[in-house]
């Protein structure tokens, strides 16, 4: 590991956290990411560079608006924070490769769109999109190696197959409950992230994110009396299973693997 090279993720971390949060606000109502410049949202006022700084600002002006004193939401700190967290943890992760970069952008995609999906019950298509781009670019440029198992190209492109029988599975069932059991823009986050998880990561990812769905959900909806049949957003849940599965994944299914015998 280098130092420099450590911090530099780090840093541009908590600026494209930065980023997300306007992104965050603006991709559901089709505004422009870049124009106008960010402004309060409680008086409009326009906040300088100086008071744009990630984290920084916020300990600096203590949490509130520099015109209206109105509290800065603590979510923007949050996710600026996690981003640069996770930007940092891909580069000890992977070291300074296209794998890291890459990974950089798909977490990035991750948080954007598991947000808005809390806020909306939507994953727009855009962010999905991007996400399919950066698996085919990850194809060319960016295995992800194991100690013997590897993600190429052709587990990449093999995911087409786990997608399409998952579409397959959910549609049955679909029809059979009666009941539409995942969102189509689930289906395709679970179409997208696998083009770069591959087909063995795209699987694990999903049991992940049900499994943690099931486990934070259930106690959730039982203390705040929410009814255990109200609409769940999926998005968040499979933003975090595929990140573990990305971070942990390989090391979990060798060891899996070890475990029985199995090579
Ligand atoms: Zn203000």
């Amino acid at each position: 590991m280098d130092v420099f090279y450590a911090c530099m993720f780090a840093a541009f971390g908590l600026i494209f956290g930065s980023f997300a949060n306007v992104a965050i606000h603006r991709i559901p109502k089709g505004m422009s990411l870049f124009r106008p410049g960010s402004h309060c949202p409680h008086c409009k006022q326009k906040i300088k560079w100086h008071d744009n700084l990630p984290l920084i600002s916020y300990l600096i002006l203590r949490g509130r608006c520099r015109h209206c004193q109105k509290k800065i939401s603590f979510r923007y700190v949050f996710l600026e924070g996690l981003t640069g967290i996770l930007w940092l943890a891909s580069y000890l992760a992977f070291g300074l490769t296209p794998l890291a970069i890459i990974s950089c952008f798909v977490l990035l995609a991750f948080i954007i769109l598991a947000m808005i999906d809390i806020d909306t019950f939507e994953i727009p298509d855009g962010i999905n999109i991007f996400l399919a781009l950066l698996g085919v670019i990850s194809m060319f440029v960016a295995p992800i190696k194991g100690n013997f198992l590897t993600v190429d190209y052709k587990s990449r492109l093999f995911s087409l197959l786990s997608s399409l029988l998952l579409l397959l599975l959910f549609y049955v069932s679909g029809r059979l409950s009666k009941k539409e059991l995942i969102g189509g823009g689930d289906l395709k986050l679970l179409i997208a992230a696998g083009l770069f998880l591959g087909w063995e990561l795209q699987l694990l990812g999903l049991v992940f994110a049900s499994l943690i769905g099931v486990l934070v959900e259930i106690p959730y909806r039982l203390l705040s009396k929410k009814s255990l049949k109200a609409r769940l957003p999926f998005g968040p849940y499979l933003a975090m299973g595929f990140s573990l599965a990305l971070f942990f994944g390989l090391r979990f299914l060798e060891w899996y693997l070890a475990f029985f015998q199995l090579t």
